[in-house]
């Protein structure tokens, strides 16, 4: 489902470092109707079995990185890249031109006149033929730590993807319009609202749920 909204509307991308609630802001996106592509999607896609991704990683990175189940054992490719810059670099030339091609064509095939959202975990080259807005979604570092444990993930863990990412200023710094995520769930719905109609001047479309 997408809505057609009636003013032209600059594509969107939506990001954020990690645990900021992007995938939460970007389910509100889609349930008022957005035609929203998920990079972190586009990344599985590309290496599925049978893809012209999947053969390139295997040549890389040697068949035991296959899972009997016939997916990528993503911890067996961890351990082998991020020990090795050289190796990473290889695999990321594969994966990023892919990614960058997939997202291409499917805005290319976006709805007219549909609010296109690309959800990306970095700030990278753009799917877009036209610029698009930089939409990040913000949280303190403490705030997002606690909601990555509570989702599961080790303080280690965490520490290590958080150092790995540019820092809260550098988010800020690359942001057109900053969504804030240091309440509530409701509270950044509001937001995420106010935000919908400043970028297509229209208020969300109010669903069953809503
Ligand atoms: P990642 O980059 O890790 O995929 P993300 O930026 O997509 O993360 P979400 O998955 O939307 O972020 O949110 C991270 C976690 O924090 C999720 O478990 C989500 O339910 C929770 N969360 C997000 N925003 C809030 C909030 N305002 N209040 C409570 N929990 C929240």
């Amino acid at each position: 489902m997408s809505v057609h909204v009636a003013q032209p509307v600059r594509p969107v991308v939506l990001t954020g470092g990690i645990g900021c609630g992007k995938s939460l802001v970007g389910s509100l996106f889609t349930g008022w109707g957005a035609y929203l592509v998920d990079a972190d999607q586009l990344a599985r896609d590309v290496v599925a079995p049978g893809t012209k991704g999947r053969v390139a990683v295997e040549s890389l990175l040697g068949p035991d990185i296959v899972a009997p189940d016939g997916s990528l054992d993503r911890a067996a490719m961890a351990e082998r890249v991020f020990a090795n810059a050289d190796l990473l670099a290889q695999l990321e030339e594969i994966i990023h031109p892919l990614v960058h091609e997939a997202g291409r064509q499917l805005f290319a095939d976006a709805p007219v006149g549909s609010v296109s959202v690309y959800e990306v975990p970095l700030p990278g080259r753009s799917p877009f033929e036209e610029e698009p807005l930089v939409v990040v979604v913000d949280a303190p570092d403490d705030v997002r730590r606690e909601r990555l444990l509570a989702r599961g993930l080790t303080d280690d863990q965490i520490t290590a993807r958080m150092g790995s990412q540019p820092s809260r200023s550098e988010w800020l710094g690359v942001a057109d319009e900053v969504i804030d995520n240091s309440g509530s769930v409701a509270e950044l719905a509001v937001r995420a609202a106010a935000l919908w109609r400043r970028v297509t001047g229209e208020d969300p479309p109010v669903g069953p749920d809503s």
